[in-house]
Parts: C-alpha cells; sequence; structure tokens
C-alpha cells in the first residue's frame, strides 16, 4: 500500500500524455517494466529504457502522484540458460551476481530504486495457474505436455501482416517451427521440459514458463487485472508486449491491460542496434569511469523518448556541454522564474518533453532550470 496523501496544494489534475493518450491519475500510478534477463552486463541499451522509466516516475511525483514501479528480472531464459551452461554456473547464481551488477550500474546512473522487483523463478506457480486460466478461458490449449496460446489475437492487436509477424517471432524465440503448434504464431505459455533448461511440476508434466506469460504473472501479481503504464525497449513491441497484452486481456477480461506504453528507443552504434551479439556494446560502468552520471542521464534524455538515436563519444561530450549551461543557468533568476518553471512542467507532462522544457529552463534559469534539474535526477 501506498501512503501518499494527495494534498490540497499540489495540481489538481494530473494528466500526463503519453504517445498521444492522456492518462488522468490520481494518487498513484502502475508503472511495469520489462527488465533485464541477467546473463550479462548492463550496457547502455539497457540502461536507456530504465533512465526513461526512471524520468517518467519523477514527472509523476512532480504532478503529485506516487509512482510505484515494478521491474522484473527475467532469470528463466533461454539465452540465460546458454549462458550459465558456457559459465558452468547453475543459472540461478549465475542470474543472481548478473543481477547485482546490473542493480549497482542503476543506482550509480541516479536511477530510483523499485518498489517490486520480481524474479521469474518464484513465479512458475503464478504461470502454471495462467496457463490453466487460459486454457478454461478458451484462449490456450495443450499439446504434448506443452500449453499453446492461440496468437492470432495478439497479431491482429499488433497490426502486423502475418509474415512480418512470422518473422519478429522466430527472431524472439518464438518457435514458428514447432509442429506441435495449431498455428506457427501460437506461443508457450508453459513450455515441456528440455535438457539444458531448469524445469518445475505442473499439471501437464514438467516443464518451464514462457517468456511473455512470466512477465503477465509478474505483472499481474504486482498489480492485478492491468497498469497504467507499461514501459520497454521498442523492440519488445512484438511479439512480447503484443502477446503479454493479449494474455492479460484473455486471462482477465480486462480492457485494456494498459492504458498508455513506453516504448523507448534503440541505442545504435554505427547504425546497429546496440547488442551482445552485434560485438558493439558499450558498457555503463566504462561511461561511468570517465563521465559524470549526471551527464550521461542528459545524453539518454535529451531528445524525444521514442527515437533511435546513434552514441558516439560527441554525444556524450554534448550532453556535458548542455548540462554545463543548465547548471549556469540555475544562477540567473528572471522574473518571469514561476511562470517558467510551470511551463517546465508542463511540456514535461506533455509527452515528457525533454528537449522543449530544456530549452525553457536554459534560457529562463532559476526556478525552472533547478525544476527541470530535479526532475531529469541531473543533481
Ligand atoms: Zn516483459
Amino acid at each position: 500500500m501506498t501512503d501518499h496523501a494527495v494534498t490540497a496544494a499540489e495540481p489538481a489534475l494530473a494528466a500526463p500524455v503519453l504517445a498521444g493518450r492522456t492518462v488522468l491519475l490520481l494518487d498513484r500510478a502502475r508503472i511495469y517494466a520489462c527488465g533485464i534477463t541477467p546473463y550479462d552486463v548492463t550496457h547502455l541499451g539497457h540502461a536507456a529504457t530504465f533512465v526513461w522509466v526512471d524520468a517518467l516516475g519523477r514527472v509523476l511525483r512532480l504532478l503529485g502522484v506516487e509512482p510505484e514501479v515494478c521491474r522484473n528480472v527475467t532469470d528463466v531464459d533461454d539465452v540465460l540458460d546458454a549462458a550459465a551452461s558456457r559459465a558452468s554456473a547453475p543459472y540461478d547464481s549465475f542470474a543472481a551476481i548478473q543481477q547485482y551488477h546490473f542493480e549497482h550500474d542503476l543506482a550509480a546512473l541516479n536511477v530510483r530504486p523499485v518498489r517490486h522487483e520480481p524474479r521469474a523463478h518464484r513465479y512458475v506457480g503464478h504461470v502454471v495457474r495462467l496457463a490453466a486460466g487460459l486454457i478454461a478461458a478458451g484462449a490456450a490449449y495443450e499439446r504434448n505436455g506443452s500449453v499453446y496460446f492461440r496468437g492470432q489475437a495478439a497479431v491482429d492487436q499488433a497490426g502486423l501482416d502475418r509474415a512480418e509477424a512470422l518473422r519478429l517471432s522466430a527472431e524472439y524465440g518464438g518457435r514458428p517451427d514447432d509442429r506441435s503448434k495449431d498455428d506457427p504464431l501460437d506461443t508457450a505459455v508453459w513450455q515441456s521440459a528440455e535438457t539444458g533448461h531448469p524445469s518445475w511440476d505442473s499439471p501437464w508434466g514438467p516443464g518451464r514458463p514462457g517468456w511473455h506469460a512470466e512477465c503477465v504473472a509478474m505483472a499481474m501479481s504486482a498489480f492485478g487485472v492491468g497498469v497504467d503504464f507499461h514501459a520497454g525497449g521498442s523492440d519488445l513491441r512484438f511479439p512480447h508486449h503484443a502477446y503479454h497484452c493479449a494474455m492479460a486481456e484473455a486471462f482477465t477480461g480486462v480492457r485494456p491491460y494498459a492504458r498508455a506504453w513506453l516504448h523507448v528507443g534503440t541505442v545504435m552504434v554505427d547504425g546497429v542496434k546496440m547488442a551482445k551479439s552485434a560485438g558493439n556494446l558499450v558498457l555503463v560502468s566504462d561511461l561511468l569511469a570517465r563521465h559524470g552520471a549526471a551527464a550521461i542521464r542528459l545524453m539518454i534524455l535529451g531528445r524525444r523518448w521514442a527515437q533511435d538515436w546513434e552514441y558516439t563519444d560527441a554525444s556524450l561530450e554534448a550532453a556535458e556541454a548542455r548540462l554545463a549551461d543548465l547548471y549556469q543557468a540555475v544562477g540567473r533568476a528572471h522574473a518571469a522564474g514561476q511562470a517558467a518553471a510551470g511551463e517546465v512542467r508542463r511540456l514535461m507532462a506533455a509527452d515528457l518533453d525533454v528537449p522543449g522544457a530544456l530549452e525553457v529552463a536554459t534560457g529562463e534559469g532559476g526556478a525552472a532550470a533547478r525544476l527541470l534539474i530535479a526532475t531529469l535526477g541531473l543533481d
């Protein structure tokens, strides 16, 4: 439970707009962020998503709303299993060590601690219950010890054509060539046991939870039938978020599952998405060794959140220069200071318009600059 009380002095209307959706809020907001799969060190691409989630939370607080963030840890995952096996370590202790480094990096980036941090391996029973419920609702079926969710609804909702959906499904581990399924676009809520992966008992025999189902179980356990905001990298839009949404709605009958989505833009290096497989990772710990956290945050946040962007050394230097201008502006008190601070607040609530707010804060200085520094966590 939250102890946040709305006071008469707070703005009467808390109505942030995200991607064109106005989200009216009372005293708190439920934010689910798809967290890390703890199989490797934190890179800038991951960190960017969680810095934006942190910024959303700070903007909500500015509006007098208490953000309640749930950021899960996907420690039951096929990629993680492979990494743990290469390191000759049990999957859970391997994941716990990676999670420790991740949290250390995020704290160093001034990302506030989250309210809920569920780890998938503790929610296996929830996934079993979810799978049974989806079967009961007619949205899933059992086949050869696995339970598959009928995927067509998710594809329709995402507005994708079949070929594109199949391509993305294959890319993100959806196994469209699994012949047990009625339709290649169906996805495992429960996957029957396989060598090289952990397994648990279920009414359908031993197996493990599917990726999308894990997030559904954790989100629902933290927040009930739905969330105010669901956040993640834009590459999670399909299949992960589309299937999450479709499973949650099929289980609860409550639509929409999420009132608004924060799909954070992708970080690129030389035109290629930052990823371990591309061999172009920029590690947060390396950046922090040479630059302040505030400059790294401003490099991430000094743009529209949905925009893909290119990391270069110059982008960090540019952020350092913008930060110096903003700090200097604090000492400049204009007569319009309070009105300018109000404008910063308005711009941040309007789709987290950091570039607009930065221009006002740096130009007007004083209270507006102080407000933006606090709201972006640049202090
Ligand atoms: Zn997720």
